[in-house]
């Protein structure tokens, strides 16, 4: 590492970690960020700005996390922050409605052409876990088919096969989830339509819905093959089931309406959540409005949150959606062109075999040489080549996803000097990758 421009050692973030592990599971409130599949030590960030991060030891590192996507205009953008300040100097929580709630459901709504009404909530799994719940009153029946490899938070009869830091950490399960809360669940491969059907047949007037990642990110970057939403949202409607688009992670980054902009499936409910937080949480779900009309007080299916549409992240995320017109995804497509070319560029030159994957501008690199399609072929990657790639990258100032099975983000921020960045650092990083050994 002789060669790399920053020494290894992250004292400062460490002595933190120690500090953390004392008072917090594994030192962290989101498993991921331990680095336990990458190794190493986590680097507690203390600010950001535009698409760099810095770290408590007062490193630099270009971002290519973006907070898991939410960061689409990068840190602290400043319209965002002024408008997080003026809603914060009238006050941060007063648990009645408000129009901030108001204007951030209609921004949604006049966006994305299927969702007729939305509710606002906390959190990603909030969101996922309350439409689940609100198709099984819709219907009154109990079945959910998903898929594995897709997450949907950590919603507990979701968690079966889930990707992201359950893929991570290959817990084909979870202590905690009773078979109960599990046996309703039906997992199924991705991109298998045949598979679909054959639920549907063994599992007649059972199946509530089907939720799928609408391009999924938590397995690495899996888009889905041509025809497979339309393939589930007609086997749904055949069948009296409804069709979950789980948007979070897509909503609002792919296209100025989601994944939905880009394939034009009509969902019967969907899902959202960081973009449309601004950086706060707030996240959501909606869709057909007669099914919506079931939630209370509305109709009888229960739903409620004490900090839901908060004046703050509402005030966020409406200041960071109307900021994201054609020209900011023209932007961020770009980045995300330039960046996995260099990539890929870089790679090839080493010899290393990998499969560059995207979705629109998310995108990920497999270290394997075929199509990576469902969650089984996301499994046989080389991973200890990912670890090698990460860690230099991390040593050069280039903050990338610890763990393969993670989508990357870049921003309307990252201009020619963050690119020039990553690119200066990708050719080393390319070679550790190249000379990693399986463990
Ligand atoms: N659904 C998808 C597709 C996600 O990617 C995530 C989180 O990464 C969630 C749901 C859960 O969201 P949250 O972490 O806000 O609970």
């Amino acid at each position: 590492m002789s060669e790399l421009p920053y020494s290894y050692e992250a004292p400062v973030s460490q002595a933190l970690f120690d500090r953390a592990a004392a008072v917090t599971p594994g030192g962290v409130n989101s498993p991921v960020r331990a680095f336990r599949a990458v190794g190493g030590t986590p680097r507690f960030m203390v600010s950001g700005t535009g698409p760099y991060l810095t770290d408590a030891d007062g490193r630099e590192y270009v971002d290519l996390v973006c907070s898991w996507g939410p960061m689409i205009l990068g840190h602290s953008r400043p319209e965002v922050v002024a408008a997080v300040q003026d809603a914060v100097s009238r006050g941060t929580s007063f648990g009645t409605p408000g129009e901030g709630e108001v204007a951030l459901a209609e921004e949604m709504v006049g966006r994305i052409e299927p969702l007729e009404q939305v509710r606002l909530v906390s959190s990603g799994t909030e969101a996922t876990m309350s439409a689940i719940r609100l198709a099984r009153g819709f219907t009154r029946r109990t079945k959910v088919i998903k898929f594995a490899g897709c997450y949907h938070g950590h919603v507990d009869s979701l968690l079966a096969a889930a990707g992201s830091g359950v893929a991570t950490f290959a817990l084909p399960d979870t202590p905690g989830v009773t078979g109960a809360q599990a046996g309703d669940t039906i997992v199924l491969p991705y991109n298998d339509l045949e598979a679909v059907h054959e639920a549907f047949h063994r599992h007649p007037g059972e199946i509530a819905c089907v939720i799928t990642e609408a391009s999924p990110g938590n397995m690495g970057v899996v888009p889905p093959q041509p025809g497979f939403n339309q393939g589930l949202k007609d086997a749904c409607s055949k069948n009296g089931a409804l069709f979950i688009s789980d948007e979070v992670m897509t909503g609002f980054r792919t296209s100025r309406a989601g994944w939905f902009g880009i394939d034009g499936v009509r969902p019967d409910l969907m899902t959202f959540g960081k973009v449309m937080g601004g950086g706060f949480p707030a996240a959501a779900f909606g869709g057909r409005a007669d099914v919506m009309a079931h939630l209370a007080p509305a109709g009888p299916v229960y739903q409620a949150g004490t900090l839901s549409g908060n004046p703050v992240a509402t005030a966020a995320g409406l200041a960071q959606l109307r900021l994201l017109d054609d020209a900011a995804y023209d932007k961020v497509d770009a980045v995300s062109e330039a960046v996995r070319s260099l990539v890929t560029e870089a790679l090839t030159k080493e010899g290393v075999a990998h499969r560059m994957q995207n979705a629109s501008n998310m995108f990920s690199v497999f270290f394997t040489d075929r199509e990576v399609r469902d969650y089984e072929d996301a499994k046989k990657q080389g991973s200890f080549r990912y670890t090698a790639f990460f860690h230099s990258m991390l040593a050069q100032g280039v903050y990338l996803p610890p763990s393969s099975f993670e989508s990357w983000f870049v921003s309307t921020a990252h201009d020619e000097q963050a690119v020039q960045r990553i690119a200066d650092a990708l050719p080393a990083a390319a070679r550790a990758a190249a000379e990693a050994t399986a463990a």
